[in-house]
């Protein structure tokens, strides 16, 4: 039964939700998780599958038809195709997606697309051997990219969008090989400016290499046309003027787009996150195991996003970065 949509305090209609569905992960990339790990949390306590489809069924009905999962890696959870399955199911989930970072995409591809997943988001940091692993401290490239090559196959998951975090001092590099791929391959590349959001806590604003930046080291070599913006897009998108493919930015530090934010979060163990940069979340969970109605869920919910966050405030004085990764977030 449709409900009321979903609506925060500063009148924006919510419509997208980015599940955790684990806070494990087999990487360990330099701009989200600490080189020894963290401490994961329990089996028990992380949100069983039926959980998750409780709860994105009740969201999904209040008009939150986007639906992403990510992690952690998703793709390590035990059984994620099931659960793929299981919210493809649902009738107001219109759009079901997931952001991995490939390394299981060899083996998996196959029972995700099956299972009714939409879009995939694969991370690809670097074309380089030796400088993926120096980022994601993992030695992976050539499986992640046979991964790639698997998703491709099936055209039912194209377009594939590939995700690159921007980070000044590392990223310089990477711009063309990267514009060649989105040339000559159907993926979309992103670049992604890099978010105080990471575990070793080295951020700083001169370690963001800014969208605008990448764009001119693109331009000085292909001319670039915008395309039309979707609204509540997160990325912007060019063409190339002389060829085909495209490459996209988001540029959540520099151009901010808080103001045009239909998102919210929930993490793997049910806590609510209405910004990733909230130092509030609202717990899911305990209400969920003592039992609450559809409706005691539903008002948990609706107070909880009429407090969102109007923007958030990198960059600016007395900016407080979460405690939490971006991979115990669900980035
Ligand atoms: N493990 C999966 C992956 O890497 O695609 C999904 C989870 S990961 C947290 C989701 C996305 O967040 C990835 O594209 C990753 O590159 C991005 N990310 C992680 N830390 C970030 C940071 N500090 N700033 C910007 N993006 C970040
Ligand atoms: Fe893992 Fe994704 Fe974080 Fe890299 S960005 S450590 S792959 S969760």
């Amino acid at each position: 039964m449709a409900l009321d949509p979903l609506r925060d305090g500063h009148g924006r209609s919510i419509g997208d939700l980015r599940v955790s569905v684990t806070d494990r992960c087999n990487f360990r990339c330099q701009y989200c998780m600490p080189a020894e790990g963290l401490r994961w949390l329990e089996r028990e306590q992380i949100l069983t599958f039926e959980e998750i489809t409780r709860l994105v069924a009740l969201l999904s009905s209040m008009g939150v038809h986007d639906v992403r999962l990510t992690g952690g890696e998703p793709l390590v959870r035990r059984g994620f195709p099931r659960l793929a399955a299981m919210l493809a199911d649902l009738p107001d989930v219109r759009e079901l997606s997931v952001t991995t970072n490939g390394f299981l995409l060899e083996r998996d591809a196959e029972a995700l697309v099956r299972a009714g997943i939409d879009r995939f988001n694969v991370s690809v940091d670097s074309l380089q051997r030796d400088r993926f692993y120096q980022l994601t401290r993992r030695d992976a490239l050539p499986q992640v990219l046979r991964g790639l090559e698997r998703l491709a196959s099936f055209p039912e998951a194209h377009p594939i969008k590939i995700n690159a975090v921007a980070i000044r001092g590392f990223t310089e590099e990477e711009v063309l090989p990267f514009v060649q791929l989105a040339r000559r391959t159907p993926y979309e590349v992103r670049f992604i400016e890099f978010m105080p959001l990471d575990g070793d806590r080295a951020w700083s604003e001169e370690s963001v290499l800014t969208g605008a930046e990448i764009r001119a080291l693109v331009q000085a070599v292909h001319p670039l046309e915008p395309c039309g913006r979707e609204p509540h897009a997160t990325a912007r998108v060019y063409r190339f003027a002389d060829g085909p493919g495209k490459i996209g930015f988001i540029n959540p530090v520099s151009e901010p787009f808080c103001a045009d934010c239909n998102r919210i979060r929930l993490t793997a163990e049910g806590r609510l996150r209405t910004c990733l940069f909230s130092l509030h979340e609202t717990d899911l969970r305990s209400p969920l195991r003592a039992g609450a109605s559809d409706a005691e869920l539903e008002r948990i919910i609706r107070q909880a996003v009429w407090r969102k966050e109007l923007k958030h405030h990198v960059g600016e004085p007395g900016f407080i970065q979460p405690a939490r990764t971006m991979s115990a977030i669900g980035g």
